[in-house]
């Protein structure tokens, strides 16, 4: 390719890369073929792409748009599967705001309403679904559309907040519940976007993109410390790369944080060598997940516990692993 500065060529790279948000190497290879082919007047095939090209694609990118504070960044996934079982890239990159927070963001494009919607979806994934008992951090189609509506003690508590802050400037009023269709449609943008991802099973996790903007954000929000000083760990971090960890393996013991992500386990235990929780140094279990198949692990243990109580084996204690 010939680097002769800024050109048309760049410029639709551009286009088509604010019209996704996201994309990986796969879905830039029929891009930069077409965009070389209309260049060059000759066909280019999509294999003949290389991660340099893309590289050299995004640079340019970026000088451009970092006059408006925007960013493409390439953002590691935290698994290398598809919804539909195939190897994916595990890069992403993602269009990315570099100054304002990312509620900020949502606030160019949504209604207060939705954005109250979008932070009882977080609450859900980080408290609800992200138990002791099970880190699932996933929400179900059903599960996100109950939380249209604003439960009924919401805007009390969150106007004796403001109270209890001494803050009595009026917050324009309490959130609005949206319809089942808004709850629908604000899901369905907030993948096209994307914010979040949906699996084949049908639940919305937080994308590799919303991650990595919400990040700052969600360690403030749910590993707040308490009255008492106790730290919350709603969000947890791999042991071994020490990025944000919602997708992996977890210790056997549930009071431990040892959290390790599915790809960096087989690296971690090699240069360890040996097969022990990086925090606490117990056997390293291999099959407690956090994440969606936490799901499946905890209706699982319920099952087993179900049959033991058939057999008259029931100790009572209800004690979990
Ligand atoms: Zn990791
Ligand atoms: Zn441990």
């Amino acid at each position: 390719m010939d680097e002769d500065g800024y050109n048309d060529s760049n410029r639709a790279f551009l286009q088509a890369f604010m019209a996704r948000s996201t994309m990986t190497f796969d879905e830039a290879k029929p891009v930069l073929a077409a965009i070389f082919s209309a260049h060059e007047g000759r066909e280019v095939l999509q294999e003949d792409i290389s991660q340099a090209d893309l590289n050299s694609y995004v640079a340019a990118a970026n000088s451009a748009i970092s006059p408006f504070d925007l960013e493409i960044r390439s953002v590691k996934r935290q698994v290398t599967l598809n919804s539909d079982g195939q190897g994916a890239s595990p890069f992403v990159y993602a269009l990315v705001n570099t100054t304002s927070d990312p509620l900020t963001q949502l606030a160019t494009t949504y209604t207060p309403d939705e954005i109250a919607f979008v932070k009882r979806l977080l609450d859900a994934m980080f408290e609800t679904y992200n138990t002791r008992r099970c880190e699932a951090l996933v929400v179900s189609s059903m599960q996100a559309l109950q939380l249209a509506k604003v439960p009924a003690d919401a805007n009390r508590r969150e106007s004796a907040a403001v109270q209890a802050n001494g803050n009595t400037t009026t917050q324009g009023g309490a959130a609005q519940s949206l319809s089942m269709t808004q709850a629908e449609t604000m899901m369905s943008s907030l993948v096209d976007e994307g914010w979040l991802e949906k699996s084949a099973k049908g639940y919305y996790s937080l994308s590799p993109r919303g991650l990595m903007e919400l990040r700052g954000w969600l360690v403030d929000t749910y590993n707040d410390e308490d009255e008492e000083g106790h730290r919350a760990r709603r969000v947890k971090f791999c042991a071994a790369c020490k990025d944000i960890l919602t997708v992996g393996q977890r210790c056997a013991d549930r009071d431990c944080p040892g959290r390790l992500h599915d790809m960096c386990v087989r690296n971690f235990f090699r240069l360890q060598q040996s097969e022990r929780c990086p925090v606490c140094k117990i056997e390293w279990p291999g099959d407690r997940f956090v994440g969606e198949r936490a799901i499946a692990n905890t209706q699982q243990t319920a099952q087993a516990r179900r049959r033991t109580m058939d057999m008259g084996n029931n100790e009572g204690s209800g004690d979990e692993s």
